[in-house]
């Protein structure tokens, strides 16, 4: 019955909230959480309770206080949890311990009014494990006692805050009952227990592979990191909010190494394999052309793309995969190499720093950005005609090879 009219209640403050909450859905921009409106209304909700609880008589008796309190801890814990991440503090300790102050703030203040049920000292027992935390927890004075405390405390025995973690698994696809048992009948987002009949009214994220309640899941859909690596898959799943947010926070780090995480993706995604073999030969023009003073205006092109996209291989954020995918970049990339090779081949100075084949010895003037056509000497760096070179015969390295014996020889002789 508690839990029947917590659910209710906590139908209401979401109306509450229906506002702030949409603002935020549709600006999209990480950490706009109405922080503001959320504390006043928390503190409407504590007036209400603090005015019921002074009138003993009547209807509102000790089920309505303590689905009250019930309905203000599950509140606090959502809240806090937001709180936290908006302040960009994402450590599951602080926010855990913001939990625990906030709990014990507020009983403090309620615990001289109302008379508290068995029911409900279990559950403040079970969210800040009050019993097992010294007071010393308030008190600044023993920094070293408090870290010692903060380090113990994660969550509670059944439930601990989730981590800010880049995933690169998919999850496998388990029954709904046997995720929550594993979740300890709690939600994976702010720890409210979760009645067997409720459970199907919790709501799954695709990015962490745990259910939550509604309070901390809104159906925001995104594109999954581990489904685009794995899979090329850019479909949009269900996250809870906590999952949106880190995703977002996360979307243009260049933090994924396809070569690391899952070579195959190139045979599998032609427009990625396409992209890199432009990007391995803007590599090397870049450094040639850095190295020209008159390809100023040419290297501002570079520009238009993420640095990382032009100095290293392999490396992609999650927004440069969706552009891949779109086909947005490939053209970029097209055409920064056609400005680039259209400079090297106009410009005296990068001329003279290309290389000739020793083996034909024909006039051609290759360079290390052509890799269709010319073949690079893995030990020497010289630039070779694709069918001309010779694996162990690379004139260069025989050159250097005999000037050494030949400087060594007299001390061989001595
Ligand atoms: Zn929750
Ligand atoms: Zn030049
Ligand atoms: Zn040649
Ligand atoms: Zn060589």
């Amino acid at each position: 019955m508690i839990i029947a009219s917590l659910e209710k209640m906590k139908c209401s403050i979401l109306n509450q909230h229906a506002e702030p909450w949409n603002t935020e859905e549709t600006s999209g921009s990480l950490g706009s959480y109405q922080t503001d409106s959320e504390i006043s209304s928390y503190t409407r909700v504590k007036t209400q309770s603090a005015s019921s609880a002074s009138s003993d008589s009547g209807y509102e008796g000790k089920d309505v206080e303590d689905t009250n309190l019930l309905m203000k801890c599950c509140h606090l814990a959502c809240l806090i949890f937001r709180l936290s991440f908006d302040l960009g503090c994402n450590s599951a300790e602080v926010t855990a311990q913001k939990l625990y102050r906030e709990f014990r703030k507020h009983w403090l203040q309620t615990e001289t009014n109302v008379q508290l049920s068995r029911c409900l000292n279990k559950t403040k027992a079970k969210y800040a494990n009050k019993e097992k935390i010294p007071k010393e927890l308030e008190s600044s004075g023993n920094l070293a006692e408090e870290i010692k405390v903060k380090a113990t405390l994660r969550g509670t025995a059944d439930w601990a805050p989730p981590r800010f973690q880049i995933i690169f698994s998919i999850h496998p696809s388990l029954k709904r009952d046997a995720v929550v048992a594993a979740q300890n009948f709690t939600c994976a987002g702010c720890g409210t227990p979760i009645e067997l009949k409720y459970i199907r009214r919790l709501r799954y994220c695709d990015y962490l592979g745990k259910y939550f309640c509604d309070c901390c899941h809104s159906y925001a859909q995104t594109s999954i990191p581990a489904r685009i690596l794995m899979k090329w898959d850019f479909r949009k799943y269900y996250v809870c909010n906590f999952s949106k947010h880190l995703l977002l926070s996360i979307w243009q780090n260049p933090i994924f190494n396809v070569s690391c995480i899952n070579k195959t993706l190139y045979t599998k995604a032609k427009e990625l394999n396409r992209v890199r073999e432009i990007q391995e030969q803007l590599l090397h023009i870049k450094k040639l052309l850095k190295t020209c003073r008159f390809a100023e205006s040419v290297l501002k092109e570079f520009e238009q793309v993420s640095s990382h996209l032009t100095t290293e291989l392999h490396l992609f954020s999650m927004d440069d995969l969706v552009k891949i995918k779109r086909g947005l970049l490939m053209p970029l990339l097209r055409d920064i190499l056609k400005s680039s090779i259209s400079h090297v081949e106009n410009c005296e100075l990068c001329q003279a720093k290309g290389f000739i084949c020793e083996f034909c010895q024909s006039s051609d003037v290759l360079f290390p950005f052509q890799i269709a056509t010319c073949k690079r000497c893995t030990v020497c760096k010289a630039c070779f005609h694709n069918q001309c070179f010779k694996s162990g015969e690379c004139p260069k390295c025989l050159r250097i090879a005999a000037r050494r014996m030949f400087s060594e020889a007299p001390s061989v002789a001595m």
